[in-house]
């Protein structure tokens, strides 16, 4: 039951300041002057935004056609036999997917301009001409010698037209080729291009294979960029992959 006491100001009207500043009302002469209105602050500048975080999934890494596909011992082409659609000639009896193909005569002619001769010596590798590789390695030296030295069919990148290796300063697919200037300048340009080192030193247990200074990768401009900028060694490291030191038992 609501009781209005007649103009009684309650206790609770008295401890509250607006009802103070309302009893004490002054009359409009007496009001301070009010100051005149600053011209509104402007507001701070926004802060500087954020490059956008880079799309990890906006490609498959599973799909053979993908230019993303990663290709370990633990991750087969699927299916093994897989060959590409697009191939093309490059020369030396040699071939490419087309994106590939297009990439890899840039960065020569990128390393031509600074003075360097970046051969290809290999490229892509069907999944019969790897079998017929590995077959022989295995006859002479066992399966397990036969996987130090070369791929499983169906478990190698050149199988997706997107790997080549290359030589030059007088080192061709050895170990060599890393000292090399053009060795070097790989390194540090490829990535503009799209090419990835594949197997760098030190990454022996992630993917499975020695330190190859020589075994390009291509997956694109955007995503070298990226592994170079980062400074991420290996594909399975930036996808958060298992690490494939190794085939799978059986
Ligand atoms: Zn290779």
């Amino acid at each position: 039951m609501l009781l209005v006491s007649g103009g009684a100001v309650t206790a609770s009207e008295l401890l509250d300041p607006r009802s103070f500043a309302d009893a004490v009302a002054v009359s409009p002469t007496e009001a301070p002057a009010v100051a005149p209105s600053a011209p509104p602050a402007p507001d701070p500048p926004p802060p500087p935004a954020l490059p956008p975080a880079f799309d990890r999934g906006q490609r498959s890494i599973d799909d053979p056609a993908s230019t993303w596909v990663v290709v370990n011992k633990l991750r087969p082409l699927q299916p093994l036999d897989h060959a590409p659609a697009d191939l093309v000639d490059i020369g030396g009896g040699m071939q490419l997917r087309a994106e590939a193909a297009r990439a890899v005569a840039a960065l020569r002619a990128e390393a031509a301009a600074a003075g360097l001769d970046v051969e290809v010596q290999s490229a892509y590798r069907s999944f019969e001409y790897q079998q017929g590789l590995f077959g022989n390695s295995a006859a002479r030296f066992g399966v397990a010698g036969a996987e130090l030295r070369s791929a499983r069919p169906g478990f190698s990148e050149h199988q997706t037209g997107l790997a080549v290796d290359v030589g030059g300063g007088g080192c061709d697919i050895e170990r060599c080729f890393g000292d090399t200037a053009e060795g070097r300048w790989v390194v540090a340009n490829a990535h503009r291009t799209g090419f990835v080192v594949r197997y760098p030193a030190g990454s022996e247990q992630v993917t499975g294979y020695q330190y190859e200074p020589w075994h390009l990768r291509y997956v694109g401009p955007e995503l070298a960029t990226e592994l170079h900028d980062t400074g991420v060694a290996t594909l399975e490291e930036f996808f958060g992959l298992p690490p494939a030191p190794q085939y799978a038992a059986g």
